[in-house]
């Protein structure tokens, strides 16, 4: 909302203007408030990358063999779980080459 600095009247947007209808002053819109939208706006692109990394870290790759038949694969990857009723955490291993899925002994 603006008013009229000659007259004191409301005035009206028209196009990038605000226009006094009593005198026809003329002002431009507040650039400053359209500078400050642009700024956190480039702000939320700069985080975005920031959280696709963190959840790449998710996961990570561990010589680890794999305990299936037949597969040789000695590589997997691992997440952390939390123990069911403990404070301490045990890793969750699938392999890298076949999926298998089992749990640090
Ligand atoms: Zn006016
Ligand atoms: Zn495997």
């Amino acid at each position: 909302m603006q008013f009229c600095d000659e007259c004191g009247s409301l005035m009206h947007t028209q196009d990038d203007r605000w226009v006094c209808r009593s005198c026809e002053n003329e002002a431009p819109r507040d650039s400053q408030v359209e500078a400050a939208m642009t700024t956190r706006d480039g702000q939320q692109d700069d985080g975005a990358p920031a959280v696709a990394d963190a959840t790449q870290d998710a996961t990570e790759t561990m010589a680890e063999s794999c305990p299936a038949d037949d597969c040789d694969s000695d590589r997997a990857n691992y997440e952390m779980l939390p123990k069911p009723g403990g404070s301490y955490e045990v890793r969750l291993f699938t392999c890298v080459e076949c999926g298998q899925k089992w749990r640090e002994s």
